[in-house]
C-alpha cells in the first residue's frame, strides 16, 4: 500500500534490533474496499518487544508472501481507531464510525484457510508486524475484513484491548474448558489476565493463578483469581491436587512459557486434562511424553484468534460481561514510544500490564 498523494505523517517504525525509529513517512491512500483509519490507541504487545530485543523474527526480512515488505515496518498490532476516508465500493462503513482493527494477514486460499483456521494460516502475518502499516502512525488503510464496530458504551481505549483479549478468548474457547472446570493459569502477565477474564466470562470458578512476581500476582488477586500461588514458596503440584480433590486441574493455561512451571503444571493436571501453550517460548522446552501417556494427559498449543472472536470479546465487554479497564497500568504520546513505552515495559515489567499509545484517540 505504498501509493501516496505526496502528503507525509509520523509513524513509529522498526528498522531492526533496538532500532525503532519515530519518523515521517507517505501517508497511504485508500484503494477500492478499504478504508483510512485513523489510530485512536495503540497498546504495545510482548511481541513488539520480542522484536525490538532480538528481532526480527517476526518481522519480515524477505519479502512478506502476502504483503511483499520487509523491514522497516510501522509497529501497532493492538488498536482501535476512527474511520476517516472510505474507498470506492465499500457501503457498510462511514467516516466517523469507532472501529477495533482485526491485525491477522491471511492469504484465504491455503488448506488452513479453507478449514476457517485463518490463524494458522500458512502464509499468515499480521499489520503492524509483517507490512499494511501499523496502529503506530497518524494513518493507517486497511481493508474493511479487518474492521469491528465498537458499540457506543465500548471507549475507543477499551477498543485497543480487544485484540489481547481476543488471545485469551480464543485460548479459552479452543480448549476443552467448561463450566465447573478447575483452571491453573501460568503466569498473570497481560495474556494471563486475558485468559482469566475470558474465563470468568464463561463462569469459571475455580482460576488458581502461579506467578512468581509479587506485584503480577497482585494483579491476579484484583483481577479476581481464586487462588493465587508462588512457585518460589508453594508446591505448586501438591496444592493443586489438594484444591481439586486431590486430583488436580482440568485444565491448564501456559501464559509464562518457563520449563520448571511446564514441568510442575503437567503432574498438577489430572488424568485427561489438558494442558494449552498460549506461551511464545524463547527456546526449545523439555516434555516427558510418559507423563503425558500414563494419564491420558494432552498438550495442545492455540494461536491468536480466529474470525468471530473478536466480536465476541466486544460484545462480552459491551454487555459488562468483561472489565478489562484495569489492565491499563500506562498511558503515553506517539513521541514517547521507545522511550515510555518499549522501555518501561522492559526494566518496570512487574509493575506494568497493558501500555496504551494516545495517537488521534479522545475517550
Ligand atoms: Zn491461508
Amino acid at each position: 500500500m505504498a501509493a501516496t498523494n505526496g502528503a507525509t505523517m509520523k509513524a513509529v517504525r522498526f528498522h531492526g534490533q533496538h532500532d525503532l525509529r519515530f519518523e515521517d513517512i507517505p501517508v497511504p491512500t485508500v484503494k477500492k474496499g478499504q478504508v483510512k483509519v485513523k489510530p485512536a490507541w495503540v497498546g504495545i504487545c510482548g511481541s513488539d518487544l520480542h522484536e525490538y530485543l532480538g528481532g526480527p523474527g517476526l518481522c519480515p526480512t524477505t519479502p512478506h508472501p502476502i504483503t511483499g515488505e520487509t523491514v522497516p515496518l510501522t509497529f501497532g498490532h493492538e488498536f482501535s481507531g476512527t474511520i476517516e476516508e472510505v474507498g470506492e465500493g465499500v457501503d457498510d462503513w462511514a467516516v466517523g464510525d469507532r472501529v477495533s482493527v482485526q491485525p491477522i494477514i491471511y492469504d484465504g486460499t491455503c488448506g488452513a484457510c479453507q478449514d476457517n483456521l485463518h490463524n494458522c494460516c500458512w502464509s499468515n502475518g499480521f499489520i503492524g508486524l509483517s507490512g499494511w502499516g501499523g496502529g503506530l502512525s497518524e494513518h493507517i488503510v486497511v481493508p474493511t475484513s479487518t474492521l469491528y464496530r465498537l458499540p457506543k458504551n465500548v471507549p475507543l481505549h477499551i477498543g485497543a484491548l480487544v485484540e489481547p483479549l481476543s488471545v485469551g478468548w480464543h485460548a479459552v474457547k479452543a480448549s476443552p474448558f467448561k463450566k465447573g472446570d478447575a483452571v491453573l493459569i501460568l503466569g498473570s502477565g497481560p495474556i494471563g489476565i486475558a485468559v482469566m477474564l475470558a474465563l470468568q466470562a464463561k463462569g469459571a470458578d475455580k482460576i488458581i493463578v502461579s506467578e512468581v512476581s509479587r506485584k503480577r500476582q497482585e494483579f491476579a488477586k484484583k483481577f479476581g483469581a481464586h487462588y493465587i500461588l508462588d512457585p518460589s514458596k508453594d508446591d505448586v503440584v501438591k496444592r493443586c491436587r489438594e484444591l481439586c480433590d486431590g486430583q488436580g486441574v482440568d485444565v491448564v493455561f501456559d501464559c509464562a512459557g518457563v520449563q520448571v512451571a511446564l514441568d510442575a503444571a503437567v503432574e498438577a493436571t489430572r488424568a485427561r486434562g489438558t494442558i494449552v501453550n498460549v506461551a511464545i517460548w524463547e527456546k526449545p522446552c523439555t516434555i516427558t511424553p510418559n507423563l503425558f501417556t500414563f494419564k491420558e494427559r494432552r498438550y495442545m498449543g492455540v494461536a491468536t484468534f480466529q474470525i468471530g472472536d473478536f466480536q465476541e470479546v466486544i460484545d462480552a465487554i459491551s454487555a459488562g460481561k468483561m472489565t478489562p479497564e484495569r489492565m491499563i497500568t500506562g498511558r503515553i504520546e506517539l513521541d514517547e514510544v521507545e522511550e515510555k513505552g518499549f522501555k518501561t515495559l522492559i526494566n518496570d515489567k512487574d509493575n506494568q500490564v497493558k501500555i496504551l499509545v494516545k495517537v488521534g484517540g479522545d475517550d
